[in-house]
């Protein structure tokens, strides 16, 4: 290792946080130089593929040059002013794009930094609406056990109540109704049973509820778990029953990656609110969308104090909404769907024998999306070192090994990924 090398991962080690990290027990980091396509290029010279699109983001791979080339002619004009009294072309480009895409109600964009951002502002969204319309009293927030919403406090306030930091925030976290996590499988028949729960639940507390919030088909974080659209049909006609607003978070499944465009039209249902975030930019910039119906949108303009209360500082970043407008349109420009379905078919080919193994519980395949679950949770440091070694970029957690490669991934590298993946499984994870 090079002097230099080692002075990075020594001040790191000293001094910086990673995701979900101790300062004072470190995990290892690996030194990144550069990325290209599918490839992500260490400090030391190797070279790993991209299973992760750096958290289901970089849908293009990297350094792809229309995004590289928006980035760039963006940044000469100008990298950033307020959006407050202004306005411009980028914001408005890449808003238009999202009301055409987004399911048809959703025709007001809020734009803003993060995932979690976003999540606040829809939770605020609801709030403040259920005031404007006379229904203070609807101030909670319903959702379904294993969720990941984000790590802001009322995003996490509706994250899994196990697996979310509940227990170490309880005092002040407000306290939100769960339903347990959908079950029916995606590609099972539908069993009318599965919302049961939702439905007692919000018959129960519909009184005191402004909206349900859920992942639609697939829950990410909380468990990288598919379930059946036939929910969320049951899900939009109890809403409506109740009066209870309908959030959908697309930020990991949005822009294609379990094979429909937006995971809400594997249901065609459109939800009041929706949060968009991750590949938007494919992967080159935070920025992240709430949208929102014109009744949700004109119901908190009518009503007192007249306004939607949020604005954050970095609103409508011009670099970040260039680069999510070069992004989209290059998506809907390629045959993304055929490669998504592609990916999706190699990934149930190859992972399939590992269902064999006896310390996986269960292999499972939405989109460009691949899941292997152990009957016990992985060592994450070991099987890091693992997939380094093998030349691969994967990042277990829990008792989940998953795959969400670029789009652009070729056949023979999505084949060294899932081998790494299965012999993993073999090991014992
Ligand atoms: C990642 C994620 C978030 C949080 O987004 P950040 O950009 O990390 O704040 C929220 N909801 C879902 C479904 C996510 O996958």
């Amino acid at each position: 290792m090079s002097i230099e090398i080692g002075d990075l991962l020594d001040f790191d080690r000293n001094h910086l946080w990673h995701p979900y990290t101790s300062t004072t027990r470190p995990l290892p980091v690996y030194p990144v130089a550069s990325a290209m396509g599918a490839h992500i290029r260490l400090m030391d010279g190797r070279e790993l593929i991209d299973g992760m699109s750096s958290w289901w983001c970089a849908i293009h791979g990297y350094s792809h040059p229309a995004l590289v080339q928006a980035l760039a002619s963006q940044a000469e004009r100008m990298a950033h002013v307020m959006f407050g009294g202004f306005t411009h072309e980028p914001a408005v480009d890449l808003s238009r794009l999202l009301v055409e895409l987004t399911p048809a109600p959703l025709d007001k964009v809020f734009l803003c930094d993060s995932g979690s951002v976003s999540v606040e502002v829809a939770l605020k969204m609801a709030l403040q609406y259920q005031q404007a319309v006379g229904c203070p009293e609807k101030y909670r927030l319903a959702t379904v056990r294993g969720g990941y919403h984000g790590d802001t406090f009322h995003a996490m306030s509706v994250c899994d109540p196990v697996t979310g930091m509940h227990t170490l925030f309880e005092r002040s976290l407000p306290l939100q109704l769960f339903a347990p996590r959908p079950e029916c499988r995606f590609d099972a028949d539908w069993d009318e049973n599965d919302l049961a729960a939702m439905a007692r639940l919000l018959a129960d507390h519909h009184h005191e509820t402004a909206a349900v919030i859920i992942e639609p088909i697939v829950q990410g974080a909380g468990g990288m778990w598919f379930y059946h659209p036939e929910y969320l049909r049951g899900l939009r006609r109890l809403c409506d029953q109740y009066r209870v607003l309908l959030i959908f978070d697309e930020i990991a499944t949005g822009f294609g990656r379990t094979g429909k465009l937006f995971a809400a039209d594997h249901a065609n249902v459109a939800p009041d609110i929706m949060c968009l975030g991750k590949a938007i930019t494919g992967g080159a910039m935070t920025l992240a969308a709430t949208m929102a119906t014109t009744a949700v949108a004109t119901a908190i303009s009518e009503a007192d104090p007249g306004v939607f209360m949020h604005g954050p500082t970095f609103m409508g970043n011009p670099l970040a909404c260039a680069v999510a407008c070069a992004s989209t349109r290059l998506l809907m420009d390629s045959s993304w769907q055929e490669r998504v379905a592609t990916i999706g078919n190699q990934l149930r080919a190859e992972l399939e024998p590992a269902r064999r193994l006896s310390a996986v519980a269960d292999v499972r395949v939405l989109g460009a999306i691949g899941v292997i679950e152990t009957s016990q949770p992985v060592n994450m440091a070991v099987l890091q070192k693992f997939f380094v070694e093998q030349g691969v970029w994967i990042r277990p957690f829990g008792r989940l090994i998953y795959l969400m490669p670029p789009y652009i991934i070729a056949p023979e590298e999505l084949s060294r990924l899932t081998n790494a993946v299965v012999r993993a499984a073999a090991m014992g994870a």
